[in-house]
């Protein structure tokens, strides 16, 4: 007799409940699976939970995309500079790249893993647009002290906020719901899923306006003043655009989990509580030691013994459990970055061999959590 395999363990498992299918379903019978009302009903429940005043939410089929057209409006382009963390995901560098910008990498805050203000500061140069931060699981760093920097020389703030749906801000707020330019991912593992899609939030109108055409190839088209104008095949192109939108059927799936993710992150904020209790007390590990009431979690990684973080991970693999790293190397070290100019990296460089992502979902039964914490334990004896 063989014995069973193990259940396998996905670092991510997307929460897709009867509620996401039902509401494909009914976007498959809408008809028009194109940009129309239920991406404008998805923003506008999206811009309600995130409690926005004064901020406007555009949809997008990527958060690469989202983080495309937020350096568009920061006038990221051929000559300019956009100031980048490079403990981050390479799509954030290719959506400045493909504006024609060069990527400048700023080291990194060794407890909240975020861009250092004054290692940005320190960075700028007359061709600087903008300045980049990256809230590594959820956890916002230093914002106050970046917008500092920012406002005094002139720099636009884009905040990529994949891993930060329903982090909260220093005062309270969530995340997005101030500050300047704020991407979000939909991604497949992300938080929320879309399947594939994103958001960006932006502070005037003007820029939202000036959003919408750059994601519609350049159409300048008011939906609802298309809707009360009977020519409405009538429409103007006004400058280069993209195609950059989200459809019916993903805003449709991002609706109906809108409806569980206050219920979704309360669930992972246990388990993010729950590991870092249970795994505390073991001499190899370190808890990132973030506060996980205030964060939004989208993974949870530990920082532990460098020497032996590939055998953990490969020792829990052998288990079932998907381990991962995020990210085992900062994007400054892929050849395609290898010219562009950067700090002193040697937090990000110590940091990215010590991280290891443990799997979280948004519904992780208990024994699964055993599973994870034991596999960790005994790797360590412990
Ligand atoms: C997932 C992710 C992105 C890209 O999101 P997409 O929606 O897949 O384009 C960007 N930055 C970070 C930090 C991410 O984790």
């Amino acid at each position: 007799m063989t014995e069973p395999l193990l259940e396998p363990v996905p670092t991510f498992v997307p929460l897709l409940g009867p509620e996401v299918h039902e509401a494909v379903s009914k976007a498959l019978e809408v008809g028009y699976l194109g940009l129309g009302p239920t991406t404008a009903a998805f923003e506008n429940a999206l811009g309600d939970w995130l409690g926005l005043e004064d901020r406007f939410v555009a949809a997008t089929n990527s958060c690469t995309n989202a983080l495309h057209l937020a350096a568009l409006l920061a006038g990221a382009g051929p000559g300019t500079e956009v100031i980048c963390p490079s403990l981050t995901y390479v799509a954030a560098q290719q959506a400045m790249t493909m504006t024609g910008a060069t990527v400048v990498f700023a080291d990194i805050d060794p407890v909240s893993l975020s861009v250092d203000p004054a290692r940005v500061a320190a960075l700028v140069t007359e061709r600087t647009v903008a300045v980049m931060t990256m809230h590594y699981a959820g956890c916002v760093g230093d914002v106050a002290g970046l917008y500092a920097v920012a406002a005094q020389h002139g720099l636009r703030v884009i905040e990529d906020a994949a891993h930060a749906l329903g982090s909260l801000l220093p005062d309270g707020r969530l995340v997005g719901a101030d500050g300047d330019l704020v991407c979000f991912s939909f991604g497949p593992v992300k938080t929320l899923t879309t399947l594939e899609g994103g958001a960006i939030l932006t502070p005037s109108r003007d820029e939202d306006v000036l959003t919408r055409q750059h994601r519609m190839l350049g159409a300048d088209l008011d939906l609802d003043a298309r809707k009360a104008n009977p020519r409405f095949w009538d429409y103007d192109v006004v400058r280069q655009g993209y195609r950059h939108h989200l459809g019916t059927v993903p805003a449709a799936v991002g609706l109906a989990q809108l409806s569980s993710l206050d219920a979704q992150i309360a669930r992972r904020r246990t388990y993010c509580q729950d590991y870092d209790a249970r795994l505390g007390d073991v001499a190899e590990i370190r808890p990132l030691g973030f506060d996980w009431d205030r964060i939004g979690p989208f993974l949870h990684a530990v920082r532990v013994d460098p020497d032996s973080r590939d055998e953990l991970v490969l020792h829990l693999k052998a288990q079932g459990i998907g381990a991962n790293v995020h990210w085992a190397m900062g994007v400054h070290t892929f050849s395609f970055y290898a010219d562009s100019p950067r700090d002193d990296l040697s937090v990000t460089e110590e940091v990215c061999k010590e991280l290891v992502t443990l799997p979280l979902w948004a519904d992780m039964p208990e024994r699964v959590r055993d599973r994870v914490v034991a596999g960790v334990r005994g790797f360590y004896g412990a």
